[in-house]
Formats: structure tokens, C-alpha cells, sequence
């Protein structure tokens, strides 16, 4: 597939239409890259690679109207000077991450009205896999969305990179007080490496096995485990479930956790045993 070496300017667009769909776009090993359309505009999200979205954006017959971003990660920014090269459109990101191609800063409790689409998202600030990463929340009943970046993965979270565990236990906790219908959009398919960790800190967890099953046949026709919801999260999470008697028995019984350790202490030593598993 080829596509136009010349820039695209974007001008008056068309009424926006009301019914919103999410494509995904797998991208590099484990990647996923979202974009959010109606039938004729679309924004992308954390657009690492350029190739994939633009021949999306092709295949569906769609104009790009925004990019969004949550982290400065190359493997969610990298395609966007290439894209902005085809549209010139709006790039709306974390204020304190370092990006420089963010024309939009965005922080906590502030709301975007992305251009092109019915769309109204609000930010979290989600610190701790980066210090500036954010996320962005569709509030809309019966369509309730997160598009997380790598803050919360399918029974898994980010790795702290910046930020410390009790930045990243509060970020995740944020999360997890969204609705329980919230699809969570998560950058990457790690779901079935988080879930054999999960398993393996939580084995009497009944709801765990039964996604291990469900997210294992997902995985056997090379579906998509993503998005899953923050119903399903906070059922088989174990970084949503720190606390839960059953991992902190673990966690002891493993010699990571003193006996009495607190919340944060709890998630610390969970994520810990995860880079290491
Ligand atoms: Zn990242
Ligand atoms: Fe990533």
C-alpha cells in the first residue's frame, strides 16, 4: 500500500457523526495502537509506528483529525512526526513529559473536545511507569473508556521506570475507581504473561482462572485479549488486589513482604517479583 508523500492540510471538517468505534492496530512485537473514527475522522492514540496507521487509515476511508498521547515512549510517539508530515492536526499529550511535539499540554482534571469527532475525553494524571504519563477517560454512559497507555495492562501494570511505587499504586488506584463497564485500551498485549504471574501470586482466585481460560483461547486464534473492563481488573489484577489476603499471603510466604506491610509495600513488592518472574 502507498501512501501520499504530501502533506494532507486538514481543512473545514464535516459534521461530526455520534456513533464512535475503536480500531486496533497491532504494531512492532506486542503493541497496540488505537484509533478512535466515526466513519469519516479519526484520532489516534500513542501512534509508535507511523506505516500501520496510516494504511489503516486508508483501508477504512478516514482523514486524521488529532493525535493523542499518553508517555513519551518511542514505542507510542515514534510515528508521529511522520503522521503530522500527511495531516497537520493536533497533538494533545502529558504536559511534564518531555514531548516535544505536543501542541495541546494536558494534566489532571482538564477535558479535550478532540477535534473531527463527538468525542469529549478528561485526563488523569497516571504517574509512575513515567513521572508525566497521563490517561484519558471517555465519561460518555454506555460507552465508558480508558485509554491507558502503559499505566494499567490486562492483570498487569507498567514498569516503573520514573516514577515509585506509591505513585504508580495511586495512579492504578484512580483506575480502578472508574466505572466497572470502562473498556480499558492498554498499549500492549502482555495479557497472558501478566496472567501466569497472577495465577502463580493468587492460585485460589476462581474469576483468574476463568480469564486464564478465556484470554488463553483469545490468544490461540491470535485475537486481541484488549480491551478487557476495570470490572474484570479488579477481579484478576493482582496489582489492583495488593492488598487481598490471599496475595499478601504470598508475598510473605515468598519472603517479600514482612508481615504487617502496608498497601504500598504490598504493590512494591508485587512488581518487584514480576520483573524478576
Ligand atoms: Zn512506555
Ligand atoms: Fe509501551
Amino acid at each position: 500500500m502507498t501512501s501520499s508523500p504530501t502533506s494532507t492540510p486538514t481543512p473545514s471538517l464535516p459534521p461530526a457523526r455520534t456513533d464512535l468505534s475503536v480500531l486496533t492496530v497491532p504494531a512492532f512485537k506486542d503493541n497496540y495502537l488505537w484509533i478512535i473514527h466515526d466513519g469519516a475522522n479519526a484520532a489516534v492514540v500513542d501512534p509508535g509506528d507511523a506505516e500501520p496507521i496510516l494504511q489503516a487509515l486508508q483501508a477504512h476511508g478516514l482523514a486524521l483529525t488529532a493525535i493523542l498521547l499518553t508517555h513519551h515512549h518511542a514505542d507510542h510517539i515514534g510515528g508521529v512526526a511522520r503522521l503530522l508530515e500527511h495531516a497537520s492536526v493536533p497533538v494533545f499529550g502529558p504536559r511534564n513529559d518531555g514531548i516535544d511535539a505536543v501542541t495541546h499540554p494536558l494534566g489532571e482534571g482538564e477535558r479535550v473536545s478532540v477535534p473531527g469527532l463527538d468525542l469529549a475525553l478528561s485526563v488523569l494524571d497516571v504517574p509512575g511507569h513515567t513521572l508525566g504519563h497521563i490517561a484519558y477517560v471517555r465519561e460518555t454512559p454506555g460507552a465508558h473508556w480508558l485509554f491507558c497507555g502503559d499505566t494499567l495492562f490486562g492483570a498487569g501494570c507498567g514498569r516503573l521506570f520514573e516514577g515509585t511505587p506509591a505513585q504508580m499504586a495511586a495512579s492504578l488506584a484512580k483506575l480502578a475507581a472508574l466505572p466497572d463497564d470502562t473498556l480499558v485500551y492498554c498499549a500492549h498485549e502482555y495479557t497472558l504473561s501478566n496472567l501466569r504471574f497472577a495465577e502463580a501470586v493468587e492460585p485460589g482466585n476462581v474469576a483468574l482462572k476463568m480469564r486464564v481460560e478465556n484470554d488463553s483461547r483469545m490468544r490461540g486464534t491470535n485475537l486481541p485479549t484488549v480491551p478487557s473492563n476495570i470490572a474484570i481488573e479488579k477481579a484478576t489484577n493482582p496489582f489492583l488486589r495488593a492488598t487481598e489476603p490471599g496475595i499478601v499471603a504470598s508475598l510473605v510466604a515468598a519472603g517479600r513482604l514482612a508481615p504487617g506491610g502496608d498497601a504500598v509495600a504490598a504493590f512494591a513488592a508485587l512488581r518487584e517479583w514480576k520483573n524478576v518472574f
